[in-house]
């Protein structure tokens, strides 16, 4: 039987991601204080700390950020790396390959790479992205322009500090199970919610990456 929607923040970084400070275990402390069942782990080019997560009842969905010639991807099931800088069609066609689907994530976002517009080949975009400032804005040109191209609507948080984990998720009508719920993504069974990172919040995790940095 369907659940009536599982709650899952699909874009999140752990310190895999050089600029992230997130342990693995503090990914799955906050996911379940956040009350979501499921999480993607969407680390810059790298699937070491997905592949290093373990977890008896959350969703964790294996994924890379993937910095392409023309934007970032978020790639989302998959379990072999996809290689940078590659142009955004050929790094689509690879995800593909791997049994992936493409995200377009943060995609009117022009001071965060935002991947390119030049291809209809997206499998779903991300409308919510809780770092995006302006929020509103960018949310509501987000929403506009998926509707525009006819995608499936996500959100997520983009993390790089845990206790961001969960303030934007997507609830997606699916059975608990990673392959079910990114089929459910595919065919648009999503709700995209939430919120914008609290500035509070952004500035603990930006003094905390300044520090590990020096
Ligand atoms: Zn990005
Ligand atoms: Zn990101």
């Amino acid at each position: 039987m369907k659940s009536l929607g599982l709650k899952i923040d699909l874009h999140v970084h752990t310190c895999y991601s050089s600029d992230a400070v997130t342990t693995l275990k503090e990914v799955i402390t906050y996911c379940r204080r956040r009350g979501l069942d499921g999480v993607a782990i969407t680390d810059h080019d790298t699937l070491a700390g997905v592949h290093r997560l373990q977890s008896n009842d959350l969703i964790v969905i294996p994924g890379i950020e993937i910095s392409t010639l023309h934007g970032h991807l978020l790639a989302l099931n998959v379990t072999t790396p996809i290689p940078p800088k590659l142009s955004i069609n050929e790094t689509i066609r690879k995800i593909h390959e791997a049994g992936g689907i493409a995200v377009a994530p943060h995609p009117t976002l022009f001071y965060k790479s935002a991947p390119s517009r030049q291809t209809s080949s997206y499998d779903a975009m991300e409308v919510i992205n809780s770092a995006a400032v302006p929020f509103q804005l960018f949310t509501y040109l987000n929403k506009k322009l998926a509707t525009y191209l006819n995608l499936p609507q996500t959100a997520g948080s983009d993390s790089h500090y845990a206790p961001e984990i969960g303030a934007a998720y997507t609830v997606v009508a699916a059975d608990p199970d990673v392959n079910e719920v990114v089929g459910a993504i595919e065919k648009g069974a999503t709700i995209p919610m939430g919120k914008s990172i609290p500035w509070r919040v952004r500035l603990e995790g930006e003094a905390l990456s300044l520090k590990r940095r020096i």
